[in-house]
């Protein structure tokens, strides 16, 4: 079984939804614009390890960089939901980091073709515990950072994000049926960079958790 765990119990996880372009300042440095809805791709399941996994750096790569985010776990799901009612299907929250073969990923860009390799392989979604939605009095206004060996290369407010979560989860309700256990990645802010064999990536959000895991 594929899953998350809140308050010591294991929730299955379904699809993996990932935003991407969400922060200003990482569509910036990525030489992108940010776009007027939320953009989105999705990532397997089979991705997810947990504190104290190992990053596998694959042979198809030579430039793996981390991206911490904000992960929303879905606890009921829906179908077109309306942007008032949308925390009624938050569960919980946890720190997602969302592996990127940044290398493959601009290659299938230049060439037009989907990314999915480049987001997919096993190891590229270390998650830690979530919390439930009822401990985090708003998840919009968390100091979220990621350190590399003890570094910091990522550090930032969720508060920078340009959509709320209930805006996410209405926008992609409306175009994908949510189920419980779905995992929405809202994003990640800038300093995004390389990791390599040997490192140490410790990730973590005000208020909701971290995680640590190592590179191999
Ligand atoms: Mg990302």
């Amino acid at each position: 079984m594929t899953f998350v765990k809140i308050d010591g119990k294991k929730i299955e996880v379904g699809k993996i939804i990932c935003l991407l372009r969400s922060y200003r300042a990482h569509a910036e440095e990525m030489g992108n614009t940010v776009s007027e809805k939320p953009e989105f791709f999705l990532k397997p399941r089979t991705a997810i390890i947990h504190d104290g996994g190992e990053i596998i750096i694959p042979p198809e790569s030579n430039d793996v960089h981390h991206e911490v985010e904000l992960a929303v776990i879905i606890g009921r799901g829906g179908k077109n939901i309306p942007v008032e009612n949308a925390m009624d299907h938050v569960l919980g929250y946890a720190v997602l980091i969302d592996v990127t073969a940044r290398d493959l990923q601009a290659k299938a860009k230049k060439a037009g073709k989907p990314w999915a390799a480049a987001k997919g392989f096993d190891t590229f979604s270390p998650i830690s515990d979530g919390l439930p939605v009822s401990k985090v009095s708003s998840p919009q206004n968390l100091g979220i950072w990621l350190k590399v060996n003890g570094e910091y290369r990522q550090k930032s407010c969720t508060g920078m994000m340009i959509y709320s979560v209930p805006e996410i989860i209405s926008y992609i309700s409306g175009i994908m049926s949510l189920e419980p256990g779905d995992i929405i990645a809202t994003g990640t802010p800038e300093g995004v960079g390389q990791i390599v064999s040997g490192d140490v990536v410790e990730a973590g959000i005000e208020c909701i958790g971290t995680i640590k895991v190592n590179v191999r």
